[in-house]
């Protein structure tokens, strides 16, 4: 609704967030500053995650106050925050609608939306790690029927500020506990190839050592197999590794829940796995979300083993997290034998449990719950 958008989401100072080095050179060059202030604020706002141009030391007292004025960096508003009992935290975030020229170029859409957007991002603190599960759109198109953030249809594309802004607020809100190493998955709401340009201008500066020098064996895209996006990916300098969600043993059984797989059915989507350049140390992971009596018997087991011949893979079996969808839980015994036969044909597998579910943090809960919400959440009143 038009009437909901903030005048102020349409002008006002430059939003810094998600801009390249070179971006943040051309910006300062075009305020008639030296270049290398650029480079200078790429280091504050990603190495030394400094969000306030005060705070950012290693610039003139005047080119501060003048940033304070000219530009700005707008991270996602923290609308919630829920606890779980297992560590894990679900914020839901909100983005200002945007201007006509920050929105995604190669939306699939042909105008894209500019809406204002609530999307969320998981942090998930372990041993000696968290990993952070971000989203890449509000909603998504893609439709696969037992995904509750498919319920949503698409809102709209995210900016790579936005993207890489979910990273940051997690980071910093947790600043006082975090562990030395740090994973960022991209398996929250959305299709990550739907919005490549924005998806991967944040993973270039997630990856970037002068950036915030996470490791590219630490993040992992998940696509619900878009073919030619695999194949863009495929030619990217600077890329993380990839994940696909396989979910189904036949073409006929993921057409049933996957409607993409009619247009990149399984021999398409396995061949763009097959010629996906994997670097020594990589491979490719294959998501299987386990319904029960649905794609979890000894033959679908069977049947994805010969799938996934002849490809340097493992696969995480996920037993489906319920929503108000017409699916059910996998039974144990059945999970179990599905893994052994994966496992007895040396196809690596492994049973992820998702964390976070009494808070709707597992994979495909990623919608709104907030009315109703149960009593162990904490909620953080509105900033
Ligand atoms: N759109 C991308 C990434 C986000 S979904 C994709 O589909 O890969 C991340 C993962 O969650 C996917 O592997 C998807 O199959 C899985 N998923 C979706 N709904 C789920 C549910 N209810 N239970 C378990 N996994 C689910
Ligand atoms: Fe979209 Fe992934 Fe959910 Fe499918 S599983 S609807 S691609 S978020």
């Amino acid at each position: 609704m038009a009437s909901l958008i903030p005048a102020s989401a349409f002008a006002g100072p430059c939003n810094l967030l998600g801009k390249s080095p070179e971006e943040l050179r051309a910006f300062l060059e075009s305020l008639g500053e030296p270049a290398y202030r650029g480079a200078q604020i790429y280091h504050a706002l990603y190495a030394e995650r400094r969000f306030d141009f005060a705070g950012m030391t290693n610039l003139p007292a005047k080119l501060r106050e003048r940033l304070a004025r000219e530009a700005a960096i707008e991270l996602p508003r923290v609308i919630r925050k829920h606890c779980s009992d297992d560590g894990t935290i679900r914020y839901v975030l909100g983005f200002d609608a945007l201007a006509e020229d920050s929105a995604a170029k190669d939306s699939q859409k042909a105008a894209p939306s500019l809406a204002p957007a609530t999307i969320e991002t998981v942090f998930m603190p372990e041993e000696n790690r968290q990993t952070i599960c971000i989203s890449t759109q509000a909603g998504c198109a893609v439709d696969c029927h037992f995904c509750l953030t498919a319920t949503l249809g698409l809102i709209r594309n995210l900016t790579a500020g936005e993207i890489i802004g979910q990273v940051l607020i997690a980071l910093d809100d947790n600043r006082a506990a975090l562990r030395p190493q740090t994973n960022v998955v991209l398996m929250g709401q959305g299709e990550p190839l739907l919005n490549f340009e924005p998806v991967v201008a944040s993973i270039r500066i997630l990856l970037d050592p002068n950036g915030m020098t996470v490791s590219p064996k630490h993040v992992t895209l998940s696509t619900s197999g878009i073919v030619p996006g695999i194949e863009r990916l495929a030619r990217e300098k600077v890329r993380p590794k990839l994940a696909i969600s396989l979910n189904a043993s036949s073409n006929e059984q993921r057409n049933e829940i996957m409607p993409i797989n009619r247009k990149y059915p399984l021999e398409a989507l396995l061949d763009a796995c097959r010629r996906y350049p994997l670097r020594p140390w990589e491979h490719l992971t294959f998501e299987y979300v386990l319904l029960g009596e649905f794609n979890d018997s000894i033959d679908d087991a069977r049947r994805v083993v010969k799938l996934l011949a002849n490809l340097r893979a493992k696969v995480n079996l996920i037993p489906w997290n319920p929503g108000d969808l017409p699916y059910s839980k996998p039974d144990p015994a059945r999970i179990e034998a599905f893994r052994k036969i994966l496992a007895d044909k040396d196809v690596r597998a492994f049973v992820r449990y998702s964390r976070g579910q009494d808070v709707m943090a597992a994979c495909g809960q990623l919608v709104l719950m907030e009315i109703g919400a149960a009593s162990n959440l904490t909620q953080i009143s509105q900033q």
